[in-house]
């Protein structure tokens, strides 16, 4: 915020100046009016604060000139005690409020953020990091109020970073979220800009960097708390209790309990080999033994949360490997090694150290979310207003409603009864629906349009709202699948609750993983860390079933471990690339080895990101987090049709590409079919293509409706082509259903705005796989030839390929 402080005293301008910019506010000082026109024509203000008596051009002459040029900045007068005249002159000349001199400083303060506020542009607030302070409202940055001379990409990282202060940024999200799509820059490109940020920001006085490169992952703000004291190198422990959250320790206590016996058991191995060493009696046996159960404990503690529990372990291995247990030193040290050992895991796991990264990202993560929806709700400027339908003949209600929703971001459509809430789902395709059951004034039960629509729409989330309340109407609501029923009245506020709860069930469907490690260990491990995430993770231990599988489970998230007998993870990870439809699917690795070969060779290979083992739970599952919200962010976008919110071409592509994969080996049949809008470039020609969109969208919903099971996918294939694949059909059946949806299409009058009223038809070719075609090009190919012969022989009708 940048304000204007106009005072021929320089003793008051200083002190104002002073008590200003301790708020963060950016503050220039002209003595005198005329300084202060220059200054109002060179910088955007966002306030002024005007004394009356001014040389050259007095303080009201001044507010009057100013509001004369249209300048609609808050202005906010100072004026001598007595001058009564002055206060009312200096309102009537447009000044916003004034202040007797002497004034409070505080009073001031309050003043200027209440004038701030009611500023005609929406001010955003300042964002601030320790000394650094961006301002929204007009650009500017500074560090301890000097100004940032930044670039306009330096400007819109620090404000990402300032906005989101706790997350860690990859480069390509940050490529997503600030270059367009169709320009985006090299990651090194995007190094370069932070490299320039952060020397910028050394140069301003910034002794500690202020960007944070978190390895493997990105660059975040960095937190004051994680700021390493008087030289220490490692990561300093976090204090306990700050950053844990319950679900963290209440799914690392499920993972010890699990393995708290097979532990002690590997601990007791130990002990006796330290005795052994001691005693001068340890056998190669007993050694190996225990050099493979320190490895494995180091690994496995790490993961569970005993930091340092493992960190003794991975000692102990050192020793075992490395010199001669039974030299009198070595063996006291292991003994002793041993000794801490036991204690450390007799601590609750509660004061065990996790890392700071780790744990903050995991609570963050969690905290954002909730522990049971992992699959993130997208950034919000992408999610389009989800839209509710209320079916409820009380419109008061309805309006308390949509009042509160519209608070929320959603928007609200009301029906009165059912038989326009029948038109309005067709129409409007909402998100949700709020149904009554009791419609007094048409007699109508709201049981009857639940019913069809469970059968019909059955993925459409519905909501019972009703003053009925028997026990046999709540058995029947839930007999027949609605998502919740709540009894009337009820606040608001709370049923809106609701509603956004459904609806983030309804987006967030659990992540699938799959994860090929052939350590059984880490994947019961994995099993118990992620479960609490809502994540359904799929475990392989034999590589050689893995595409078997892969296609099987079709995740969203592919977890390799480098080393397993048979094939190891940097080949399955090049042969994943090697199919374009698995081109996208994020692939992490688990990694004993973060030598800077095998780092190369991961990444070569294609892999997303990779975690050493031993495993830190909580780091895991952020960096699984942050890759699976990525991928869904990518993927609504990249993937949606805009007009019509149907799947575009490159989601049915790569969708169907997998399917077929999996019907082969199942044998089921694929029906594929195109429809074609028929003579549409005249609907466009008459009624224009406004019109001409919303038949698209009204098409692509009732499509959707037709066709909205998990068996089918619908899109959009471009222009007024529209693709449906239906799994597990042949194609006369395929005919059968797309005819019927023909028969709805041809009842249906749409009404161009100056009342035209008018049809549509469409002609579509349907082929089956792998009859008509071994791929999705030839099937194509085909059902595009039906479309034809279904065109040329009148339109206006389906046919099969022959
Ligand atoms: P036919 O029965 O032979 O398919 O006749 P047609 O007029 O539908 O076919 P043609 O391929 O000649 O024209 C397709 C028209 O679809 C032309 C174009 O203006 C229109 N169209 C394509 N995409 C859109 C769109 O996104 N919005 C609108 N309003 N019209 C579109
Ligand atoms: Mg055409
Ligand atoms: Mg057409
Ligand atoms: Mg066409």
């Amino acid at each position: 915020m940048r304000i204007l402080l106009v005072d021929d005293d320089e003793a008051i301008a200083v002190a104002l100046a002073t008590a200003l910019e301790s708020q963060h506010y950016v503050v220039d000082v002209a003595n005198d009016g005329e300084k202060a026109l220059e200054f109002v024509d060179a910088f955007p203000y966002d306030l002024l604060l005007l004394d009356v008596m001014l040389p050259k051009l007095d303080g009201i002459t001044l507010c009057q000139k100013l509001r004369g040029c249209g300048l609609k900045v808050p202005i906010l007068l100072l004026t001598a005690r007595d001058g009564s005249t002055d206060k009312v002159k200096g309102l009537d000349a447009g000044a916003d409020d004034y202040l007797i001199k002497p004034f409070d400083r505080e009073e001031l303060l309050a003043r200027i953020r209440t004038l701030l506020r009611r500023g005609s542009s929406p001010l955003l607030p300042v964002l601030e990091w320790n000394d650094l302070c961006l301002a929204p409202s007009t650009c500017e940055v500074t560090y301890k109020n000097q100004p940032l001379n930044l670039t306009p990409t330096e400007y819109r990282l620090l404000e990402l970073f300032l906005r989101n202060n706790r997350r860690v940024f990859s480069s390509g999200d940050l490529i997503e979220h600030l270059w367009s799509f169709d320009n985006p820059p090299s990651a090194e490109t995007v190094r370069s800009h932070i490299k320039g940020l952060r020397m910028k920001l050394r140069a301003s006085g910034s002794t500690a960097d202020l960007i944070e490169t978190v390895y493997g992952l990105g660059y975040r703000l960095k937190s004051p708390s994680s700021k390493k004291s008087g030289g220490e190198t490692i990561q300093s422990p976090v204090p306990n209790a700050q950053f844990r959250s319950e679900a963290t320790l209440t799914a690392l206590a499920g993972v010890w309990e699990r393995f708290k016996k097979s532990v002690m058991n590997q601990v007791e191995i130990l002990q006796q080999c330290a005795t052994a060493a001691e005693n001068k009696t340890l056998s190669d046996r007993l050694l190996k033994q225990a050099t493979v159960e320190a490895h494995k404990l180091s690994g496995l503690l790490g993961t569970i949360g005993f930091t340092d529990g493992s960190e003794l372990s991975r000692q102990i291995e050192h020793l075992l490997r490395n010199g001669d247990p039974q030299d009198a030193s070595s063996a006291d040290r292991l003994q002793e090694l041993v000794v801490a050992l036991h204690q450390v895991l007799q601590q609750p796991l509660s004061q065990q150290k996790l890392t700071a990264v780790g744990v903050a990202n995991y609570d963050r993560a969690l905290v954002r979310r909730g522990a049971k929806n992992i699959m993130p709700l997208s950034e919000p400027q992408l999610n389009e207003r989800p839209l509710i339908l209320i079916v409820d003949g009380d419109l008061q209600l309805s309006e308390q409603l949509r009042q509160e929703a519209a608070g929320l971001g959603m928007g609200v459509e009301v029906a009165t009864n059912l038989s326009a809430a029948r038109h309005r789902i067709s129409q409007l395709h909402p998100d949700a629906i709020l149904l009554e059951l009791s419609f007094p004034t048409t007699g109508e039960n709201g049981l009857t349009l639940l019913e069809e629509l469970t059968a019909s729409a059955p993925q459409l989330p519905i909501i019972v709202f009703t003053v009925l309340g028997d026990f046999s109407d709540r058995l029947e609501v839930a007999r027949l699948g609605a998502r919740a029923f709540l009894h009337k009245p009820m606040p608001p506020v709370q049923v809106l609750a609701t509603v956004t709860q459904v609806l983030q069930q309804e987006q967030a469907g659990a992540a699938k993983i799959l994860v090929v490690d052939d350590d059984p260990q880490i994947l019961t491990l994995l099993g118990i860390l992620l479960e609490p995430w809502g994540m359904k993770l799929t475990t392989l231990k034999d590589p050689r079933q893995f595409w078997e599988t892969l296609e099987n489970v079709l995740p969203d998230l592919l977890v390799l471990d480098v080393e397993m007998p048979h094939l190891n993870g940097i080949e399955l990870c090049q042969v994943v690339r090697n199919d374009p439809a698995w081109g996208g699917l994020p692939i992490l690795f688990l990694t004993a080895h973060n030598d800077p070969n095998t780092v190369q060779k991961v990444f070569t290979a294609g892999a997303d990101d990779f975690v050493t083992k031993p495993i830190v739970g909580p780091e895991l599952v952020t960096r699984i987090v942050i890759r699976l919200e990525r991928v869904r962010l990518l993927r609504q976008l990249a993937e949606t049709d805009p007009l019509t919110r149907l799947a575009n071409r490159t989601k049915l592509t790569s969708h169907l590409g997998k399917s077929l994969h999996q019907t082969q080996r199942t044998n089921l049949p694929l029906c594929f079919a195109i429809l074609d809008l028929d003579n549409f470039k005249q609907i466009n020609d008459r009624y224009g293509h406004g019109v001409g969109d919303s038949v698209l969208r009204w098409v692509g919903g009732l499509l959707l409706r037709s066709f909205r099971s998990s068996e089918d996918i619908v899109a959009r294939w471009g222009g007024e082509e529209f693709v449906v694949g239906m799994y597990g059909m042949k194609k006369a059946a395929g005919v059968e259903r797309l005819t019927d949806v023909l028969a709805i299409l041809r009842q249906e009058t749409f009404t161009s705005p100056n009342g035209a009223e008018f049809g549509i038809t469409f002609s579509a070719g349907v082929a089956q796989y792998p009859d008509d075609g071994s791929d999705l090009q030839a099937l194509y190919r085909s059902a595009d030839a039906a479309l034809y012969q279904a065109k040329t022989s009148g339109r206006n009708k389906v046919l099969s390929a022959s």
